[in-house]
């Protein structure tokens, strides 16, 4: 009973410490892109902004303190409203900052799950802590369940879902004439992805989001992934193998009866080693993998 009390307190102790983080010290960096796209990176995903005569589109809003921060880094690209803001999916790190825009009138839009998470609230298994219904100003506004075109700046905006990846609520945002992609949380440059199962991603999904864009996307595309630097389609190609050959590794493993510590300890991520040392280790990736292929 008495471990159990503590680690209770451990584990409340963590939360706080995690919602009082300290972002004083957090600059935002723009990186121009196109004469009209921007992408910000300050702490958490990835922002992009596309500017122009009908005004700022936004794509994700990062942690609310840093809202101000990023108006500013914004002003220094267009003066001005933010006018749309799109959110990639439902994570904390993409859409802290909804509140601080929404009250400005801005227009959020996001996919239907996106909307239905926010709005309803949602228990974080991984962090061991519930998440409070957003305000209403946090949520989006329109909301889609395929894909959605967005005609603004002379460009045509294609938003497009796809199912059970990294959540079950992300969005792609493509833009045709300048050539770009966010591909958000389902894209992580030279690092093993994170595949939210408590929020209804898979690895078999990320996959297939992953072929979808390769199947639009050419050697000049600039992508911009949740996390991290700018990448092109061989950095895509190379996480798509990179994923299939671990998942490939992990069923043959199941198949044959080894247990989750057995496959971990059989060394199968060996030539990817630095893909491990980010946020996502090759043994909780190995878990992810090994958790959705036994699922049912
Ligand atoms: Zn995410």
């Amino acid at each position: 009973m008495r471990f159990l009390s503590v680690f209770i307190m451990l584990f409340l102790a963590l939360g706080f410490c995690n919602a009082q983080r300290d972002f004083s010290d957090v600059r935002i960096k723009t990186e121009k892109i196109t004469d009209h796209l921007y992408k910000l990176e300050g702490s958490g995903g990835n922002i992009l902004i596309f500017s122009g005569v009908d005004g700022i589109f936004m794509i994700d809003s990062q942690f609310a303190p840093l809202t101000e921060k990023i108006k500013n880094a914004i002003s220094e690209i267009q003066k001005g409203p933010i006018k749309y803001l799109m959110n990639t999916h439902y994570h904390g790190d993409h859409t802290g900052g909804n509140e601080n825009i929404g009250k400005d009138g801005t227009m959020i839009i996001a996919h239907d799950n996106v909307y239905q998470r926010l709005s309803q609230g949602a228990t974080k298994l991984s962090a061991g802590r519930e998440i409070p219904p957003a305000p209403k100003e946090a949520l989006p506004v329109v909301s889609f369940s395929e894909d959605l075109k967005l005609h603004l700046n002379g460009e045509d905006i294609h938003a497009f879902h796809v199912a059970h990846a990294h959540t079950d609520g992300d969005v792609i945002i493509y833009f045709p004439a300048s050539n770009v992609m966010h591909m958000g949380d389902t894209f992580f440059k030279d690092r093993f992805p994170y595949i939210d199962l408590n929020s209804g991603g898979s690895v078999n999904g990320l996959l297939k989001a992953i072929g979808q864009v390769l199947l639009v996307i050419d050697d000049e595309t600039k992508i911009v992934p949740g996390h991290g630097s700018m990448a092109n389609k061989e950095d895509l190609e190379m996480y798509q193998k990179t994923i299939m050959t671990i998942r490939d590794r992990v069923n043959r493993s199941i198949r044959s009866g080894l247990e989750l510590e057995e496959i971990k300890a059989a060394n199968i991520t060996k030539e990817f080693e630095s893909w491990g040392t980010g946020f996502i280790s090759a043994d909780r990736f190995i878990d992810t993998i090994y958790k959705d292929l036994t699922k049912d």
